[in-house]
């Protein structure tokens, strides 16, 4: 099931819960599926869909509903959402910034109206959607390979995939892999332009679910080589930036 729900910049700043937060409690108002696609609709000003989100957890309590008071603008809307009983998880798949999802357009391939509270989405609006969601290329997956020559796919953690924060990762160090100095623009011209993993220097399993993305400290930019091997395995540890960075130098000295 797909849903488009509205969401007020005025209220709570959306932006800024969804490039700081791996996942985002959000008010429950309706009986979503785990699983479930949810786009979020920003109101007055924007009035455009900006946000493609997964529902990863439904029916959770108040006691489990996370809040961040910083995140609120109106504090009347912070009070209310502390009385909000049911909560649904959210991570956040796909941002774009897009005319063809403006509201105008919406109305004109399928949406009835203003999204008021949860809407399900229709199978054409959908598809309509769909076609201009997906802004940017980024991989859902770096290729590992086992020691015995069996491949494998391994997913990236759920930092190297949110768009934000690559957007902001590659606004502070560039687009230029961080170890091997590789740019996709120079080598390949226009085609290339911009294209760069995002690497999450923690693993995930080493931080928590509310973990705050430190954009400079926590991410960076690496070509999709140097990316699989920094997910690759060394006596059962994986190699710092340094430390491959070093390999690299070392073998070029050669
Ligand atoms: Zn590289
Ligand atoms: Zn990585």
């Amino acid at each position: 099931m797909e849903w488009i729900i509205p969401a007020n910049s005025k209220i709570y700043n959306y932006e800024k819960a969804f490039s700081t937060y791996e996942q985002i409690d959000w008010k429950q108002s309706a009986n979503y599926q785990v699983g479930d696609i949810i786009y979020i609709y920003a109101t007055m000003p924007v009035k455009k869909i900006l946000y493609k989100t997964n529902v990863v957890e439904v029916d959770l309590g108040p006691s489990e509903g996370y809040q961040n008071p910083g995140d609120w603008i109106d504090k009347n809307g912070f009070d209310s959402f502390k009385e909000v009983k049911r909560f649904v998880r959210l991570e956040i798949e796909d941002h774009v910034d897009n005319e063809a999802l403006s509201l105008d357009a919406l109305l004109k391939n399928g949406l009835n109206g203003a999204p008021q509270g949860p809407l399900k989405v229709s199978t054409v609006l959908s598809s309509y959607i769909e076609k201009h969601m997906s802004g940017q290329i980024f991989p859902d997956e770096v290729s590992e390979e086992l020691e015995e020559g069996q491949k494998v796919k391994v997913a990236v953690n759920r930092y190297e995939r949110n768009p934000i924060a690559r957007k902001k990762c590659i606004e502070i160090h560039g687009d230029s892999c961080a170890v091997c100095s590789m740019n996709f623009g120079e080598i390949y011209g226009e085609v290339g332009e911009g294209f760069i993993h995002v690497h999450h220097v923690n693993p995930l399993h080493e931080i928590g679910k509310q973990h705050v993305i430190d954009y400079e400290k926590d991410l960076v930019p690496v070509c999709p080589n140097c990316h699989s091997m920094l997910h690759r395995k060394v006596n059962g540890n994986v190699l710092s930036v340094d430390e491959l960075k070093k390999e690299i130098s070392e073998k070029s000295i050669l």
